[in-house]
């Protein structure tokens, strides 16, 4: 349920509310807007709740939340949320771009990548310290020293470091490190690890599961948000379908829905949504052209080198081309980039 509270309710009033919600064995999460407050009643629901605290003084009336997630829902937020990191901001006038290698490999090649994109116009710097890998056998990251590296990174350019958090035991040593926690698209539906990532209090860049529907991606969401971090930004990195001349199959109609159902920005990721570098740059300025709030695009000085993914990579030029055209498109759709 959600308590609109009437333009005007005192604090004391506002406050008597949250108590009473307690009281129903139901959880609060004040939102304070410009012209008034509302608070989320948030759990099971309880009979007579709505009557009981739709007599509250202030009180302007008590609404039920539709959505089965009830803190990423429009219907608890209108306005939209806007993510910021260092440089880095997503859900604003300004689409964010993150940008780096799949995997952190080298010093020499984090710092050359590093510096190559935030003068291309990137506020965040990707790159897995922790790789999730399909085979055993693969190269899994640097982890720890890979996390170094990125700080390293961070201290040279001000870039806002993206990498991926994989276990709910590493994410204090990731959270050192890091800006911003990446819930990979194996772990959308790793419920202690989107709890542990949340109560870090870092924004998160939770990314869709292969196979997760729009709901099951937004109540992935809701863990978080339920821990308090409210800073949440949804990536679309494509789904598994039949087809298979693309290594999986984009869905760009997802960036609309979102901002139709959630007030959290939206991110594509249009190289491991393809998996072909030559088509990443054009489904990247799709996306700038279907809303999306934010980019994040995998670039590699020498992809046939890379030690992971580097068939979806793009070059440093490729990639500076790529940003070019997306700020014609942004420019198109009222938006910065
Ligand atoms: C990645 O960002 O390198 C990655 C492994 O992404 P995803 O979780 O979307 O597969
Ligand atoms: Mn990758």
């Amino acid at each position: 349920m959600i308590v609109v509270m009437k333009p005007g309710a005192t604090p004391q009033q506002i406050e008597h509310i949250k108590g009473e919600i307690e009281r129903l064995g139901l959880r609060n999460h004040v939102i304070v807007g410009t012209e008034r407050t509302v608070i989320a009643a948030l759990g099971e629901k309880r009979d007579g709740a709505k009557q009981a605290l739709e007599t509250g003084e202030g009180v302007e009336k008590v609404v039920p939340i539709l959505a089965p997630y009830k803190m990423a829902s429009t219907e608890v937020k209108r306005d939209r949320t806007v993510v910021t990191s260092l440089g880095l901001s997503v859900g604003g006038k300004k689409i964010g771009v993150i940008a780096g290698p799949c995997s952190v490999e080298s010093k020499q090649q984090i710092l050359e990548i590093a510096h190559m994109v935030k003068e291309a116009g990137a506020g965040g710097l990707r790159g897995g310290a922790f790789k999730p890998r399909t085979s055993p056998y693969s190269f899994q990251g640097l982890k720890e020293t890979g996390l170094q590296l990125l700080a390293l990174a961070r201290e040279e350019t001000g870039l806002a470091i993206v990498t991926e958090v994989m276990a709910p035991e590493h994410v204090p040593m990731v959270a050192e490190h890091a800006d911003i926690l990446q819930v990979g698209a194996r772990n959308m539906q790793n419920y202690p690890l989107l709890e542990a990532a949340g109560e870090s209090g870092l924004p998160i860049l939770l990314k869709r599961g292969p196979s997760a529907t729009m709901e099951e991606f937004l109540l992935a969401a809701e863990y978080i948000l339920k821990t308090g971090n409210t800073n949440v930004m949804l990536c679309e990195r494509g789904i598994r379908t039949f087809e298979d001349h693309t290594r999986f199959t984009l869905p760009l109609a997802t960036v609309e829905y979102l901002h139709q159902t959630t007030h959290l920005p939206i991110v594509v990721d249009p190289s491991h949504g393809t998996g072909k570098a030559s088509l990443v740059s054009r489904m990247a300025v799709a996306s700038v052209a279907a809303g999306a709030d934010g980019l994040i695009i995998e670039v590699h000085p020498n992809p046939e080198k890379a030690m992971s993914d580097g068939f979806q990579a793009l070059t440093p030029p490729v990639f500076r081309q790529m940003m070019a055209d997306c700020r014609r498109v942004a420019a198109a759709v009222d938006r910065d980039l």
